[in-house]
């Protein structure tokens, strides 16, 4: 939670020494508060307000590391109610449960899918998280057996729930390296999840459906030294799940909840055996705070939508998603090969990048930057305009990639072909495009066949 900059400076010294490189204490309080300055550049700041102004700068949902790598995923660490206000900063992460009671076809079967389930979309590679693995089978044997087969089988994070302590302990000493979490305490068993937790640094999930008894949780492991845990109050049904997940996020956002300021688990693949009503009720947890969601199993055509809706709800809405300004060969282009021009909107780049691969004519692709506006929207805010386009034409590097001197423009802004010609002299030839990306390999495989 922030503090302003008043706050800040009452925890100061007051020294006005310009130590910090700021001419008086009340200046560099306010660089704290703008978060443009680090505190440790005063050297006379006691450790108490240290201390003081750490925890008043912890965000108010603690953010919880799983996994290791390029498998590790941070959940939590939320700021806001609405995403307008700002945005969502880490993304739901999506797991599938392994019980040691499937058989080892079964639980091979589950991972390869976990593994190798992916989509590419808009230059990103869409992707389920965890694994987690269920100790069902009341054989500790077994579930070290899997374990280990799960952690041999998938890099991804691990959670790992047990009711057997010496079970858990020797799981979660397997899993050490991933950062695991451990599971899931209830108020009679919380002690042993806080000392398996304490030998291996792993993260607790704290059961119940009654919210005192998460909070009276939460204090005990939070008193006993560990912070990292993640809250799992067991809801029934889509209703329950947007209700819990609702009051956690607003207790710990607007009523200042420590106890409640904590990653929220939702484990669908308990609520119903329905993979389709699974998606509803993960689509509802993605939607509404969940930052973990289990399913029973990963299947193409129900991960698919999830991750789309995930990739949505945690894109920033005050940025848009852009791509970097300069020259995209698509297909081996070489110094015949023509030459296209779009604006750096990620979603139009990825529409015609597509379209140009589909068509197998080598071309060249100019994205300029016009700070993620899409083709009319940047002509319309003079950003994609003749007098901006010919001078990134002509700086790109383009004339030293192709012998001809022709672009071609997006139909959508024929109106600017004259003036262009002129900005990029009698040397050139503006062609004007089609209007649609989907007609694009039409008019380059005409283009091509012209001997353009
Ligand atoms: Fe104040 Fe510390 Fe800066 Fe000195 S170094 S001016 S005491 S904030």
């Amino acid at each position: 939670m922030g503090l302003t900059g008043i706050q800040i400076y009452k925890l100061l010294p007051g020294k006005n020494c310009k130590e910090c490189g700021e001419p008086t204490c009340l200046a560099f309080a306010m660089k704290l508060a703008a978060g443009k300055a680090e505190l440790d550049k005063c050297p006379y700041v006691s450790e108490e307000a240290k201390a003081k102004l750490a925890e008043a700068s912890a965000p108010p949902i603690r953010g919880v590391i799983i996994g290791s790598g390029d498998e590790q995923v941070k959940v939590g660490e939320e700021l806001v109610l609405y995403r307008h206000d700002k945005t969502f900063v880490n993304p739901t992460a999506v797991g599938v449960l392994v019980s040691d009671k499937e058989s080892d076809e079964e639980i091979e079967g589950k991972i390869k899918r976990l593994n190798e389930t992916t989509f590419e979309r808009v230059g990103l590679t869409l992707k389920a998280n965890l694994a987690y693995v269920r100790n069902e089978s009341d054989d500790p044997g077994r579930f070290e057996t899997v374990v280990k087969k799960v952690l041999e089988l998938t890099p991804k994070g691990v959670i790992l729930e047990s009711s057997n302590k010496d079970a858990l302990q020797k799981a979660a000493e397997l899993a050490k390296d991933r950062k695991p979490v451990i599971g899931a305490a209830t108020p009679d068993t919380v002690d042993s999840y806080i000392d398996v937790a304490k030998a291996t640094g792993a993260s607790i999930i704290v059961r119940s459906s009654n919210f005192d008894e998460i909070i009276d949780m939460t204090k005990k492991i939070t008193g006993a030294g560990i912070k990292d845990i993640i809250i799992d109050t067991q809801p029934k049904d889509a209703k329950e799940l947007l209700f819990h997940n609702t009051w956690i996020r607003r207790a710990a956002l607007k009523k200042k909840m420590r106890e409640l300021g904590f990653p929220v688990i939702n484990m669908v693949c308990d609520m119903t055996d329905d993979e389709f009503k699974q998606v509803v009720y993960a689509t509802t947890s993605i939607g509404k705070y969940g930052s973990i969601v289990i399913l029973s199993d990963i299947q193409k055509h129900t991960l698919f939508p999830l991750l789309v809706w995930r990739l949505n709800i945690y894109t920033d809405p005050q940025r848009p998603m852009v791509m970097e300004q300069g020259i995209y060969p698509i297909n081996n282009p070489d110094e015949n090969s023509p030459v296209c021009i779009t604006t750096n909107f990620a979603l139009t780049y990825f529409i015609v990048a597509a379209e140009i691969e589909s068509s197998r004519v080598p071309t060249w692709l100019l994205v300029m930057d016009t700070e993620g506006l899409s083709v009319l929207t940047a002509w319309s805010a003079g950003k994609f305009v003749a007098d901006a386009i010919a001078p990134f034409i002509l700086k790109s590097g383009i004339t030293e990639k192709v012998k001809h001197r022709k672009v071609i423009i997006p139909g959508y802004v024929a109106a600017i072909s004259g003036e262009l010609q002129e900005e990029l002299g009698d040397e050139w030839e503006v062609l004007v495009g089609p209007r649609e990306a989907t007609d694009l390999p039409a008019y380059l495989k005409n283009y091509v066949g012209q001997g353009q």
